[in-house]
């Protein structure tokens, strides 16, 4: 149901900002008629005689061969520079602490037969349209101590003929200069088209970013995409329990040459995504799941990170959450729920792999298929269990909700670039559900992958369920109590 590639969620958060002290990292970029875009670093060098510098990563979005967008690297006299192109390493060997300057091209090397990656994962530089990560633009310094503060700034020396977004900056649309760490633009992207349009949307105070390009039914989507966001965003920020919700940038655009449903990627505070070109409407019942789901991971993935091997948390939790929250915000009807719901029961319980153990699913996960819809489903029917364990053994007063909030403040009292492990889940759950009991269901139906048997005393009495050929089928038998479930929301 859903492809999304390769979700880097980073908490880099809006840090940027405008200040005119010189960085150690400036660059100036130039949009040039020949579809690329000028780099031309001044580097003030913080460690002695050399500093080694990557370009691209080729986990982000599975490019192997992503170097080959970086072209005609040179640096100024005086300096020297070696440049491997299989490691991606870049290395500046200079005297002094003299500034050195260090110029290259970002051409673009996307291909219709990339298909999504390339559209999602490289450069695009055409005459009305631009779409970088920075990850794909900027060096990265890989200092031999990474205590060091540096700064980094960006200008554009010579901008596109069109208009510019720059997620990192929001509010700069490439007229002033941006400064930050190196880190606060690596996964943000730099977008601008002709008939790009932005919307500030505001939210309990706090302007949000609403950027789009839309090809059909322009006032209709650009309308419903912006109420949608207010309603949603507004709902999972009352879910998380943060009333003055962070800026956020949703960044939606059409495939140029792909009729594939929804794909995209977490920015520092936002999401990025690609839809059909051929799409009339935009918030299809799908692809509003999907947009919800990635908003989803500015929390659970970015504020509450776990290891890429418990993805039935980061994702198969997210999905859950997505659907606790939709129902919250009446983006979705029990009945969707339902029908919805049982389809991932269906998809989960007929699969060959349904018993995979947990630390086999990421070894196999870009087998796609089952392999990578696995943790997912799996996730977001244990947290359905675990979320009616809960509401019974504390009669209604306490829901999976309680433990989330929980989980997020454990996460942030441990610092940014924590990740929640099994023990920590199992040790915080264990404030709602018997330690053994919890520790137990973890190991069984998670660690070890067996499909839970449902039944009905498992459950609240808003659902009833019943097994037809190994399959649980599940059935909202009263749905007012269904929907005073999922009303949580101060
Ligand atoms: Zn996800």
């Amino acid at each position: 149901m859903k492809y999304i590639l390769a979700l880097l969620v980073i908490v880099a958060g809006c840090s940027v900002h405008h200040t005119k002290s010189p960085a150690n990292l400036q660059y100036e970029l130039s949009f040039e008629k020949t579809n690329n875009i000028h780099v031309k670093l001044t580097y003030k060098p913080v460690e002695m005689g050399s500093t080694l510098f990557t370009y691209g990563e080729p986990r982000f979005g599975g490019q192997p061969d992503i170097i080959r967008g970086l072209t005609d690297l040179k640096v100024s006299d005086g300096s020297r520079i070696m440049f491997n192109d299989i490691s991606r390493e870049i290395t500046v060997f200079y005297k002094d602490s003299l500034p050195v300057t260090i110029e290259y091209n970002i051409i673009d090397t996307h291909t219709k037969e990339q298909g999504l990656r390339g559209e999602l994962f490289r450069p695009i530089i055409m005459n009305d349209y631009v779409y970088c990560h920075g990850i794909n633009l900027f060096l990265n310094p890989v200092l031999r101590n990474n205590k060091l503060n540096v700064s980094q700034s960006v200008e554009w020396k010579s901008l596109p003929p069109f208009k510019l977004f720059q997620s990192f900056d929001p509010q700069n649309n490439g007229s002033r200069i941006s400064i930050g760490r190196p880190a606060d633009f690596m996964y943000n992207l730099i977008t601008g088209a002709e008939d790009m349009v932005t919307d500030e949307v505001d939210i309990e105070g706090n302007r949000n970013y609403l950027v789009m390009r839309i090809i059909k039914n322009k006032d209709l989507n650009r309308k419903a995409v912006a109420e949608y966001f207010k309603q949603y965003y507004t709902g999972i920020s009352r879910f998380w329990n943060e009333p003055s919700p962070e800026p956020y940038c949703l960044i939606l655009q059409p495939f140029l040459s792909i009729d594939h449903n929804i794909g995209g990627m977490g920015l520092g505070s936002g999401f990025a995504g690609k839809y059909s070109y051929k799409a009339d409407t935009i918030l299809t019942p799908e692809r509003i799941f999907v947009l919800s789901h990635e908003i989803g991971h500015h929390w659970i993935g970015g504020k509450i990170d776990s290891d890429i091997n418990d993805q039935w948390f980061g994702e198969g939790f997210n999905d859950y959450f997505t659907y606790y929250t939709l129902l919250m915000t009446g983006l979705m009807t029990p009945d969707q729920f339902e029908r919805t719901f049982n389809t991932v029961l269906e998809s989960h319980y007929t699969a060959r792999i349904k018993s995979l153990p947990n630390d086999s699913i990421w070894p196999n996960y870009w087998k796609m298929g089952d392999y990578n819809k696995l943790p997912y489903r799996r996730g977001s029917i244990f947290a359905f269990f675990l979320d009616n364990q809960i509401r019974k053994l504390s009669n209604g007063g306490k829901n999976i909700r309680d433990l989330m909030l929980s989980i997020k403040n454990f996460c942030i009292n441990k610092g940014v670039g924590y990740q929640l492990s099994i023990n920590d889940f199992s040790q915080l759950a264990s404030e709602f559900i018997p330690a053994d009991t919890v520790k137990a269901e973890i190991d069984r139906y998670i660690v070890k992958g067996e499909p839970i048997i449902f039944s009905g005393e498992m459950l609240v009495d808003a659902f009833s369920v019943s097994m037809k050929d190994d399959v649980p089928i599940l059935r909202i038998t009263d749905k007012g109590k269904f929907e005073s479930l999922f009303s949580t929301g101060n």
